[in-house]
């Protein structure tokens, strides 16, 4: 299950992000609404944690866009203190669910829950890009008939990588997305996995699907 948080207040973004990640949900998280827009309309994610109050493109307008667009993914609008008419507003334009601002993590997690299970229950628990396949469920991994032996850590690299895959993903997004780093340790560290993962998914299998974009970062792709 992969959820979008757009929430420009960093740590009430990343608390969000470690309890749902911490719940099995795959979590992308962006500070700006036109950001939010921009993967909200081009990506597909199960559900979208949407902020009201937004640098770049305010939180109703994000939801008003998409579901112009016709984008029905479920969203959550979190509103601060008083922000009755905007929740109001928020569910007359489309919200499923709103979450008044401070709240309980416990909370959060179930209502991201129950609008995920609105959506089709199972649809992203088990991914493939070519013949390499990921149970999310079981924790197993498979390249054809081979069984593939990673640590926890590959595992959620290499699922970040098929979630995302034939797009681009910089050293930075990577650390976000499977370390929670907000920051760069100035370490190769991200490099270093991808070596590894690399090794037990590529060594001895054609086509080779996980490719390095020099002076961009890495994407998984089953083209050349
Ligand atoms: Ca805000």
């Amino acid at each position: 299950m992969r959820v979008l948080v757009v929430e420009d207040e960093k740590k009430t973004a990343s608390f969000i992000r470690r309890a749902l990640q911490g719940e099995g949900f795959t979590v992308e998280v962006v500070n700006r609404g036109d950001d939010g827009l921009m993967l909200a309309s081009t990506e597909a994610y199960d559900a979208i944690v949407l902020d009201i109050m937004l640098p770049g493109r305010d939180g109703l307008s994000v939801l008003r866009q998409l579901r112009e667009r016709k984008k029905k993914t479920p969203i959550l609008l979190l509103s601060a203190r008083g922000e009755l008419n905007e929740r109001v507003d928020g569910l007359n334009a489309g919200a499923d669910d709103y979450l008044a601002k401070p709240f309980a993590l416990a909370e959060l997690i179930a209502r991201v829950r129950a609008l995920t299970r609105r959506g089709d229950e199972n649809k992203s628990m088990s991914l493939r890009v070519a013949d390499l396949s990921l149970d999310i469920l079981k924790r197993e991994a498979q390249r054809g008939v081979t069984r593939l032996d990673l640590t926890t850590r590959e595992f959620r690299l290499l699922e970040y990588l098929m979630r995302t895959h034939g797009r681009i993903c910089g050293r930075m997004a990577i650390l976000e997305n499977v370390w929670e780093y907000d920051f760069d340790p100035g370490t190769n560290i991200v490099d270093v996995y991808i070596r590894r993962l690399r090794e037990k998914i590529d060594d001895n299998h054609e086509p080779k699907l996980l490719h390095t974009v020099r002076g961009a970062g890495y994407v998984l792709k089953d083209q050349p």
